[in-house]
């Protein structure tokens, strides 16, 4: 940015705070706090230590230039590189769907549902941020010989994954999971045959209608990849797929456990039924909406 001049740091704050305002960033004071430590490490904490410091032409720069990125409405993970999920730092970029903290129930309940020697499967995988959690967590946990799969139709997705499994387990990181680019069961029936079969099986798949799509605020619309939005004409199109395959690929016993819209919860619970799944159990997230379903298959 030419021209830029040395300022104190809280006018570069506010100015930051006003333009993202404007822009109609939904929190802008949150993700000028964010930028600010992002772009020259100062924390909000060190901030307030001293607000009339003036900040350096470089520093004044580099958040200035990252405000203009968040002011376009790109989000702040897209700009940082970065996301939080279940205490995990994972990469991002606009091939994966940015891991939202609403994900963390569906994990929640997985995570009571794992024991020693278990094989997992994550459909949809995205950044892998759900199945690698789940590893991790069990590692944490002394939980013995748990490996998993996630698989992806998106190859570009897949490169981020195999990223996170790296950061997340280091060397080990083969021997605890593996991702396979391809159509949701697709690439398991070729690489194992029509004889695999998982104890746990989750997703998080696309579940949007085309007609809420329209309405999504615009870090979502335009930067989240569509096809890991984009549901079908009512969104359950991946629901009809995923539960008709489910019971082939799961162990005796074993659980299928999905992401749901807030409205989904029934129509889901019915395709489970009727596909002959019990104990069929819709939990709530943290604002009281429909948030996951589980159910057991036993035949
Ligand atoms: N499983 C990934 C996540 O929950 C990706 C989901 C998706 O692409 N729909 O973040």
């Amino acid at each position: 940015m030419k021209g830029t001049r040395e300022m104190e740091i809280k006018t570069a704050w506010k100015q930051a705070v006003w333009r993202l305002k404007e822009a109609g960033v939904p929190e802008p004071e949150m993700d000028a706090w964010y930028l600010l430590e992002y772009a020259t490490g100062v924390t909000r904490a060190a901030y307030y230590t001293n607000p009339d410091r003036e900040m350096p032409k470089d520093e004044t720069e580099r958040f200035l230039y990252v405000v203009q990125k968040r002011e376009q409405r790109i989000p702040l993970q897209h700009i940082t590189g970065v996301q939080d999920f279940m205490g995990y730092e994972f990469l991002v970029n606009a091939s994966v769907l940015i891991p939202r903290q609403d994900t963390e129930i569906l994990v929640e309940e997985a995570v009571g549902l794992l024991k020693h020697h278990m094989c997992l499967l994550d459909l949809c995988t995205g950044s892998g941020c759900i199945l690698l959690s789940l590893l991790k967590i069990a590692e944490e946990r002394g939980i013995e010989e748990i490996r998993g799969i996630g698989t992806d139709i998106s190859g570009d997705a897949l490169k981020i994954a195999e990223k996170n499994k790296s950061r997340l387990f280091g060397q080990n990181g083969d021997i605890m999971a593996e991702f396979l680019e391809g159509d949701l069961w697709e690439p398991i029936r070729e690489k194992y045959g029509e004889k695999m079969r998982f104890d746990l099986i989750v997703s998080n798949p696309p579940y949007i209608s085309e007609e809420e799509i329209r309405s999504l605020q615009e870090e979502v619309r335009l930067y989240d990849p569509y096809i890991a939005l984009d549901g079908g004409k009512d969104g359950l199109c991946f629901y009809r797929e995923i539960i008709g395959r489910a019971p082939q690929y799961l162990k005796m016993g074993g659980t299928l456990l999905l992401e749901i819209g807030c409205s989904q919860g029934e129509a889901v619970k019915v395709l489970m039924e009727e596909a002959g799944f019990w104990k069929v159990v819709v939990k709530k997230d943290l604002a009281g909406l429909d948030r996951v379903i589980s159910g057991v298959y036993d035949s």
